[in-house]
């Protein structure tokens, strides 16, 4: 009998990983998409000629609902790529029918800016219990840059000394303010406090207090700014010798000077407020006025380059190395009808999921990504659209 894919989340994302597993299909069998609104599911489905996509509606929120769903499909396998507010919800589902379970984003609770692997990491001993596999954060960062750094370790370091990150999104869209994915969730991390971690403690700093100019290639100079980003919280427990780790992403100055202006209007608040006489939650009222971020994709050009700096010591000498992949916006959309930064998160939870259904990467409990031979995964990149380089610095 054919194993059956079942993909929750039918955004952006979602839409990447349906194409991708639907261009894999050998390995991932029947495919079905499920989300709360099920015309988006049609609409995805009906871009796929290869094969047919079962569509279906479910409430995310709701364990017993998501239940019934993996019973009804007979899922081997479930792709979450809904919010990370469904993580829990989903998760709790696989361990109920022992159906293996992988996402992109950890969890964060809705009424609370915070987002931590805490609440996933819990649930490792159910996921032993079950027999099943909990793959967490299999997009591209975290995901892929977990994995760049397992790679460092392995073919170019005895020891690792500090990790830096950097994301580069050089898309334009033409729209004076939008997000890239959903606004929600990337602008509560954008505004979020900074954090890094140097000689075992997290260092708090202000929202885009420590900023640096990188040179990215294929890209060109632009200005980066220090963010949390949840990667190190795993990276610092599984990369030994670590002594700093620290994440950069860029922003221009106008999407800068917007996210401002939001803030101090209390726009990006998450606590409901009282107008004519109804709740509203302003950050929800502000992502309906914004671009559909799957409306970007026709519209934005330009280059995406995400990568990690490792320093550290091979036999006994110093070494630098930049491992990054460059994603043209233009051509994912051609592929795919998605921007890059859909597209490279959603071809590296396909390729997860591959591995994991491969039993290349397969062991019981919940694991971060770092934790697993990164050759395969790095072979897949390749493969499957987001080839990698490496440079000596
Ligand atoms: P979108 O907002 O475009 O899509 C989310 C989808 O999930 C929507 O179709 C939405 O349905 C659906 N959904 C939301 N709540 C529920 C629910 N309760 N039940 C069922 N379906 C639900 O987000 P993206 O596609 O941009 O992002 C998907 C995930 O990928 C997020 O978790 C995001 O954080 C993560 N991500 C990870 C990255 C990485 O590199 N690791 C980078 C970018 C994103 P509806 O349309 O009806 O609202």
């Amino acid at each position: 009998m054919k194993k059956t894919t079942l993909i929750i989340g039918a955004g952006g994302v979602g839409r990447v990983v349906v194409h991708k597993c639907a261009m894999n299909v050998d390995v991932f069998g029947n495919i079905v998409l499920a989300s709360r609104t099920k015309s988006k599911c049609d609409i995805i489905a009906a871009e796929i000629k290869n094969v047919t996509i079962q569509t279906e509606c479910v409430d995310a929120d709701i364990t017993e609902d998501i239940i019934s769903l993996i019973k009804k499909v007979n899922a081997a396998i479930v792709i979450n790529v809904a919010l990370p507010y469904q993580d829990l919800t989903i998760m709790d589902a696989c361990i109920a029918c022992g159906v293996d379970y992988l996402d992109t984003a950890n969890y964060e609770h809705p009424d609370e800016a915070k987002f931590e692997y805490k609440l996933q990491w819990e649930r490792d001993a159910a996921f032993r219990k079950a027999g099943i596999m909990g793959l967490l954060g299999s997009g591209f960062d975290p995901g892929v840059t977990n994995v760049f750094c397992a790679y460092a370790q392995k073919h170019y370091f005895d020891e690792i000394e500090t990790i830096d990150i950097l994301d580069c999104n050089a898309g334009d869209h033409g729209y004076a303010f939008a997000t890239n994915f959903n606004p929600e969730i990337n602008l509560r991390e954008v505004s979020a406090n900074g954090r890094y971690w140097e000689n075992g403690k997290w260092i708090e700093t202000e929202p885009m207090e420590i900023k640096m100019v990188w040179d990215y290639p294929e890209v060109g100079e632009k200005d980066s700014y220090l963010l949390y980003h949840e990667e190190m919280e795993s990276l610092v427990k599984h990369i030994k010798g670590l002594k700093r780790i620290r994440f950069f992403m860029t922003f221009g100055e106008s999407y800068l000077t917007h996210m401002k202006c939001l803030q101090n209007v209390g726009m990006l608040g998450i606590e409901p407020v009282e107008h004519q006489g109804q709740k509203i939650v302003p950050m929800e009222f502000l992502k309906t006025l914004l671009p559909d971020p799957a409306s970007l994709g026709p519209r934005t050009k330009g280059k995406t380059n995400i990568g990690i700096v490792a320093e550290g010591v091979k036999d006994g000498k110093k070494r630098k190395i930049y491992i990054y992949q460059v994603s043209d916006h233009e051509k994912c959309y051609a592929e795919v009808n998605s921007q890059a930064v859909s597209y490279t998160t959603g071809v590296p939870a396909m390729i997860g999921a591959k591995l994991m259904l491969e039993k290349k990467w397969y062991e019981e409990g919940v694991h971060n990504m770092e934790e697993f031979d990164p050759d395969p995964f790095m072979q897949e990149l390749n493969k499957q659209g987001l080839p990698w380089k490496i440079k000596e610095l």
